[in-house]
């Protein structure tokens, strides 16, 4: 039996009323799957910050889990617009985002910047869900391997052992990410296998088989089926296909029905 997690990145998207319409319909579906077949599937929302408070409540007792989509290195203090771990925790959020594309493109987020996130999430209870992924140019030189060395031997530096096992990882290629052209099952085969040895070879056989290594990169209802067939791969993070309820809900079963092969 195989263990999914399926996590929607909502970005920034959706009005405080759409993001409680779009929790509606999801979880309106979800409480009516039997229990038991829910055992072998998580199932995390990442809203924007203006909804995730909302969110976390309506969640409560559902097995809908909430997740942040950022978050900063600090606590406290004079980092005017940013939100910390503990204020994250605080309104019972339970996984976070971090090293995203679009945050290390857009907002220049480093590698040694995005292992500080993790250690305050770590710190704080909350789950990292750490993107790692390659550009088409780093992968058309050859470079994917390398660059996705880089960024976990770096983002992952000074994390023990013990707590490595709470952290998900997201292997998201930057080019399959809005394109709606996924990464070949090949190419997510081969990414997804280098992953489990890395963590193999750094940890342990027994730490490297209890992180769920996820894809990610315009996973939809059409390709999850053959997606999540594939050895290494433990669930998807999705960001388009998140924002339509029967486009994520149909992943989830498609998950569902996976973990019970
Ligand atoms: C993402 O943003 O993490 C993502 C995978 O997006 P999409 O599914 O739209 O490619």
């Amino acid at each position: 039996m195989k263990e999914f997690f399926i996590a929607g990145n909502w970005k920034m998207n959706n009005t405080f009323s759409n993001s409680k319409e779009l929790f509606i319909a999801i979880n309106d579906n979800i409480s009516n799957i039997n229990k038991n077949d829910l055992t072998k599937v998580k199932i995390v929302i990442c809203p924007n910050f203006i909804s995730i408070y909302h969110i976390t409540i309506e969640a409560n007792g559902t097995p809908i889990y909430v997740g942040a989509q950022n978050c900063y290195s600090e606590l406290k203090g004079a980092f005017t617009g940013e939100v910390s771990a503990n204020m994250l925790k605080s309104v019972g959020c339970k996984y976070c985002i971090v090293g995203h594309s679009e945050r290390r493109t857009i907002f220049n987020e480093s590698n040694n910047f995005i292992n500080k996130k993790v250690q305050i999430l770590l710190e704080n209870d909350i789950i990292p869900i750490l993107c790692i992924g390659e550009t088409l140019e780093q992968r058309k030189s050859s470079n994917t391997f390398n660059i996705l060395k880089e960024q976990l031997d770096n983002c992952l530096k000074d994390i023990i052992t013990d707590d490595l096992t709470k952290i998900v990882i997201a292997y998201e290629p930057v080019w399959a990410i809005g394109t709606g052209i996924s990464a070949t099952i090949s190419e997510i085969e081969e990414a997804h296998n280098w992953l489990r040895q890395y963590l193999i070879a750094n940890y342990s056989e027994d730490v490297a088989n209890n992180i769920y290594i996820l894809y990610g990169g315009s996973l939809t209802e059409n390709n999850a089926d053959e997606i999540l067939s594939i050895k290494n791969v433990n669930g998807g993070l999705i960001g388009g296909a998140s924002l339509d309820a029967d486009k994520f809900l149909s992943i989830i079963h498609t998950a569902i029905n996976k973990s019970k092969e």
